[in-house]
């Protein structure tokens, strides 16, 4: 694939656990690229044997980006092409893959994306949530005051949230999750494409008492505030229009006269006394 002046920088997602899970086009790209930037030369040339393509390698990872990137515009510049690959999915994605990719643009490179495996994208469109809009934070932050911020975050948001996690860390991940979310709905996707791929469903705290014996890889989806949602309208809402809309939700009537109590600022006996007022 040696281009007459510049090379390509191909950006190519591999398998997430499956190996079955590449494209034919990814496939094609590894065998004609003249080199493989990859995150552990070791862990890609396992798939590379399974692949049966053999390919000069070399390293790419977080702790020398900055130093490969150089090396490895100046292979494109000399005409060779590249594929950029990680460990898993797609490289960039909470995977190193940034650097080089912003280099080539500024030095006029081309660079293509080899669509394929994404874990975030295969756990949200099975995950039952909701997909229209989304928000990915990748892992939490391990500073105490980033971390807490990014939780603030996922409390406000109405879209629907997707975190990474390593298994050690998910304890303490869902133990803060549960100071900030009470009973929002929770999706965790575990051991995606794998064969113990396995989707458990429920509040944190509920989540939290299956999680001590789940082992794997793992992704979370937060679903979004509603009640910021109503929050914002209810004001604008009748008192019927108010109970309906709990009502719909098949909240219990006495439920529902303390959350529009709660919502207005009044006690429990003045939405009665409005209620029978009406
Ligand atoms: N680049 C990858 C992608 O496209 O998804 C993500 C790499 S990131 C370093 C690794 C994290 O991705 C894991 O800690 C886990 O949260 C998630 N992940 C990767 N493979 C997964 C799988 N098979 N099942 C569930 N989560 C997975």
């Amino acid at each position: 694939m040696r281009e007459d002046k510049i090379g390509i920088l191909y950006v190519v997602a591999t398998p997430i656990g499956n190996l079955e899970d590449i494209t034919l086009r990814a496939i094609k790209v590894l065998q004609q690229v003249d080199l493989i930037a990859a995150e552990d030369t070791r862990h890609t040339l396992k798939l590379l044997n399974h692949l049966e393509i053999s390919k000069p390698l070399i390293s790419y990872h977080r702790h020398n980006e900055e130093i490969k990137t150089e090396v490895l515009i100046e292979k494109l510049k000399e005409g060779q092409s590249i594929a950029l690959v990680s460990d898993a999915g797609t490289p960039g994605i909470c995977d190193p893959g940034e650097v080089v990719i912003k280099k080539c643009i500024e030095e006029g490179i081309t660079v293509i994306p080899i669509p394929g495996a994404c874990a975030m994208i295969n756990a949200l469109i099975a995950s039952g949530v909701d997909t229209k809009e989304f928000t990915f934070l990748g892992f939490l932050p391990l500073h105490k005051k980033l971390r807490k911020e990014k939780l603030e975050e996922i409390q406000k948001s109405q879209k629907t949230v997707i975190l990474y996690e390593a298994p050690h860390k998910l304890q303490t991940t869902l133990k803060d999750l549960s100071v900030f979310l009470e009973d929002r709905q929770i999706v965790l996707a575990r051991e995606l494409t794998k064969i113990h791929e396995e989707f458990i469903r429920g509040t944190v705290k509920e989540i939290m008492e299956r999680a001590e014996s789940l082992k794997g890889e793992i992704v979370l989806m937060i679903e979004g505030n509603h009640e910021i949602e109503i929050e914002k309208s209810f004001e604008n809402l009748s008192l019927e229009e108010h109970y309906k809309l709990y009502e719909q939700q098949g909240i219990p009537k006495k439920e529902i006269i303390k959350k529009i109590a709660k919502d207005r600022g009044l006690s429990k006996n003045d939405v009665y006394q409005e209620f029978l007022e009406k």
